[in-house]
């Protein structure tokens, strides 16, 4: 080969690193300008705009992946904000127009029976794990269609920067079936199907063949996270194919585990065992509704109490109300047009807040159904505040500034130190900010956002919050997975993860007020996750890497990939 192709070859490039030697031996005399070092971070700090840095990573990926990689793992505090969200977000909803090659699969409509076909375009047959979506539900930002993209593309990069899986065993997926979003079906340059999102038989017969090809070609090892799709899907796929495939929704059961690290770990600063909280949920999709499913499932494990008796520790608010048994519960939009003569917008939102409760039974969804406790309605989260005390506040609503000062002030009256997890997705969506939440409570709330938020001073004190995001968890889940070859993922999976995300708070990090521990050391961390997974795997009978190496945690350390370069002879 010669070396103008392999400088353009991003897997084996080196860049100004071919020492001269190299440049020698691989005809790239001349190629390349003599200095060795280029000091990479630098110039990406130039850019003063986070899409502009995001375009120069996307830019670096292709063509220098090595390179890529050890950047991301060497300022991974600084680059995840880039590369993940917020400005992932930003991301999908320009990609069109700021794409330059495609990355991942596109499998739309019109691949239709010919799902295995396109399978074989991809260049890798070693796949292990796949990150699909059908982008309906991007973040907080709502139906994104094609340029969902972005998401998969991004939790593969954090696969492998984070969790040590080799970039060429990754496949990025983007199911394209339509999309709901007028502002797309009207812009011209839109990349995807323009048409209305397919549902019913045609949605889950493309899924199916999907599904099916997936296995055909990779075997039964390939692990598939199901990333972003609506929860009217999200659920529905999971239940379906989690006894057939190693399959895993990152929305429900990773954010699960990862919230649920946190909480454990913030006992030790609040004090009490997981029982003997209150939780309450602003939003009961598939964030909301998972992690208190996996709350309730480790509050039984500890109390061995029913499951239903844990459970009545959880509340949770969507948005709809009860507003007379002959309607029953009213939706948003039916509700909006209503009334919308007689309601501004934004009070809106608070008037069609209302606690999922007994009498709201018949007309839920059903992965809301178990937590329709005895209680009488409740409109608006400041009264469901007010009515259940709740010692943790959880926001998985996707919508951005629902913890007002009077909602964290009501928290604060009642405890020493509220937990307060504003969950939501990019910035623009969380709940309430860090500083918000540090000043309304006059310092004492503990706090971590989905994403990431600056130290904030108050009183003379800095106050430093943690991320609460998935992306602690799913990158050392799937290693673990991997590596122990397991083929069905299993609660209790989910725990362990969560189980050893909690362990690796120090006492350090606890002094701050941080729950979780910082992102610098995510590479020790995944390979504790992905040990736990593992000996879990192992321990179900569910792993196929036999026999069981010894010490798992180097086992772990020994299968991650690593981002330096090869020596060219
Ligand atoms: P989802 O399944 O669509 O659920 C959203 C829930 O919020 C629904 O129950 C919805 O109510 C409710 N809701 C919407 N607007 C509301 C309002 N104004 N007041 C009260 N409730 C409202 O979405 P999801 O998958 O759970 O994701 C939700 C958010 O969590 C997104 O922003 C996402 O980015 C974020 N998230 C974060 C992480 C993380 O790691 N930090 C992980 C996953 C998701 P109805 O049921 O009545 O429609
Ligand atoms: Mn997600």
């Amino acid at each position: 080969a010669s070396g103008y192709s392999l400088l353009r070859d991003p897997r084996h490039n080196k860049g100004l690193a071919f020492n001269e030697k190299e440049r020698d031996a691989h005809y790239l005399r001349g190629l390349l300008p003599p200095a060795c070092e280029k000091k990479i971070m630098h110039n990406l700090r130039q850019y003063q705009v986070p899409l502009q840095r995001y375009m120069a990573m996307m830019d670096l990926q292709e063509r220098n992946e090595r390179l890529f990689y050890k950047l991301l793992m060497d300022n991974v505090e600084e680059l995840l904000p880039i590369v993940y969200t917020p400005t992932v977000g930003e991301a999908c909803q320009k990609y069109g127009s700021i794409f330059k090659r495609p990355q991942g699969l596109y499998i739309s409509l019109k691949e239709k029976g010919k799902i295995l076909e396109v399978l074989r375009n991809w260049p890798e047959r070693n796949i292990q794990v796949i990150v699909v979506t059908d982008g309906e539900r991007i973040l907080g930002l709502g139906d994104l269609g094609c340029q969902g993209m972005g998401i998969p593309v991004g939790k593969l990069a954090l696969y492998t920067a984070l969790g040590g899986v080799r970039p060429s065993a990754c496949l990025p997926v983007t199911i394209d079936v339509g999309t709901n979003n007028e502002e797309l079906l009207n812009d011209e340059f839109y990349i995807g199907l323009r048409q209305r999102r397919a549902t019913g038989q045609e949605y889950a017969e493309l899924m199916d063949e999907f599904m099916s090809a997936v296995k055909q070609t990779y075997g039964e090892k390939v692990l598939i996270q199901f990333e972003d799709f609506a929860n009217h899907n999200a659920f529905e796929l999971l239940s379906k194919y989690r006894s057939t495939h190693l399959v895993f929704n990152d929305d429900i059961q990773g954010t699960a585990s990862v919230v649920l690290a946190g909480l454990v770990a913030a006992l030790k600063l609040v004090g009490g065992t997981l029982a003997e909280h209150t939780f309450l949920f602003l939003g009961a999709g598939e964030a909301g509704t998972g992690i208190a499913e996996l709350i309730a499932l480790e509050m039984s494990k500890q109390t061995k109490a029913p499951l239903e008796e844990s459970r009545k520790k959880i509340w949770l608010v969507d948005s709809k109300v009860c507003v007379n048994h002959k309607f029953g519960a009213l939706n948003t939009h039916t509700m909006y047009s209503f009334s919308a003569t007689l309601c501004i917008h934004s009070h809106m939102a608070y008037l069609m807040q209302g606690l999922i409760v007994g009498s709201r039974k018949e007309s839920l969804q059903h992965f809301k159904k178990p937590w329709a406790h005895e209680h009488e309605p409740v409109k608006g989260l400041l009264d469901a505040v007010k009515a259940i005390k709740p010692t943790v506040l959880i926001g998985s609503s996707g919508v951005g500034k629902t913890f007002t000062k009077e909602v964290v002030e009501a928290m604060a009256s009642f405890n020493e130190k509220p937990v307060i997890l504003a969950l939501s997705n990019p910035t623009s969506q969380s709940e309430c900010t860090a500083e918000e939440a540090y000043v309304w409570s006059k310092g004492r709330a503990i706090y971590a956002s989905g994403s990431p938020f600056g130290p904030v001073e108050y009183n003379g004190k800095t106050f430093v919050s943690g991320q609460a995001n998935n992306a602690y968890i799913f990158p050392g889940l799937g290693l673990g997975l991997v590596i122990s070859g397991a083929i069905r993922v299993h609660e209790d999976m989910l725990l362990a993860a969560s189980e050893a995300l909690a362990e690796q708070v120090t006492q350090e990090n606890f002094e701050k007020g941080l729950i979780y521990p910082p992102f610098s050391n995510i590479r020790k961390i995944s390979a504790h996750i992905a040990a736990n997974v593992a000996a879990k795997a192992y321990e179900l009978g569910l792993a196929t890497r036999l026999p069981r190496p010894a010490n798992l945690v180097k086992y772990a350390e020994s299968c991650m990939y690593s981002p330096n370069y090869r020596s060219y002879r």
